[in-house]
């Protein structure tokens, strides 16, 4: 199943996406996440996609990214693959949704992208084995970790560069039935190919991922893991147009726009 947030005179409904037509669906998004059949499913209105305005599909109480994790982009920087990989959070605050605006930040000189496939919790998981990790996995998105690559380089820490408003677009839907080890994964800049992988080249796969990160910190429903990107980051301009595609998932457009004020 594909599922979508939308909003329509301003309430957030939790839809489905079957033949090119949204079903506003009588569950919310963390219950439709443990539904595995769709007869399960009540069903209500339908709607074409230009009568709605879609949403981020989830808004997470965390985003746990992953750092280094494909093997192609370690090899890309010369890197040694590493025996367990960094992790570190981005905030809900900075989660924006398909063909919404990313801001460029007036502090920053070096705005990239980075695509990532992105692991939707569907139940409370805590201390799990990765045989076990399957059952809490509600669904997988895309995520572009948005990154001032300039505050990275200078900061100790990389909570700055990853956490500026609009650094977290998600979307455009949660895909519940999809094999993660085997997705080819692209991201084009103006509609130029700069970044094109396969799943199946991450060092520690999405199983492993919730076993570690979960014996660190409880993960609730409607979390994201983020898996880590592939080879060919690189800076963004104003005006640019970034298109994420996971093979199963769709493709997450957005835009990079100037900050304001
Ligand atoms: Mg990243």
């Amino acid at each position: 199943m594909r599922l979508v947030e939308f909003k329509k005179h301003g309430k957030i409904k939790t839809c489905l996406i079957e033949n090119h037509e949204i079903i506003e669906i009588n569950s919310t998004m963390i219950q439709s996440l443990n539904i595995s059949d769709i007869d399960e499913l009540e069903l209500l209105n339908t709607y074409k996609f230009d009568e709605v305005e879609i949403k981020a599909p989830i808004i997470p109480s965390k985003i746990v990214c992953v750092g280094l994790n494909y093997k192609d982009h370690a090899n890309e920087l010369n890197m040694i693959i590493p025996e367990e990989p960094i992790i570190f959070i981005k905030p809900s605050t900075a989660v924006i949704g398909h063909l919404n605006n990313i801001i460029y930040p007036k502090s920053s000189t070096q705005v990239d992208y980075e695509a990532e496939l992105g692991i939707v919790i569907g139940k409370k998981v805590c201390n799990v084995k990765s045989e076990y990790a399957s059952e809490y996995i509600g669904g997988y998105t895309i995520v572009n970790d948005v990154t001032a690559r300039d505050k990275q380089r200078k900061d100790i820490q990389w909570t700055r560069a990853k956490s500026f408003d609009t650094f977290a677009p998600i979307g455009p839907c949660i895909e519940t039935e999809m094999d993660p080890m085997n997705q080819k994964i692209s991201l084009k800049l103006n509609n130029k190919l700069k970044q094109n992988s396969n799943t199946k080249n991450m060092i520690f796969d999405v199983y492993e991922l919730i076993e570690l990160i979960s014996n660190i910190m409880t993960l609730n429903p409607g979390d994201i893991i983020s898996t880590g990107t592939l080879p060919g980051v690189g800076p963004m301009n104003i005006g640019d147009i970034i298109e994420t595609t996971v093979e199963d998932i769709g493709i997450l457009k957005n835009f990079l726009i100037y900050q304001k004020n």
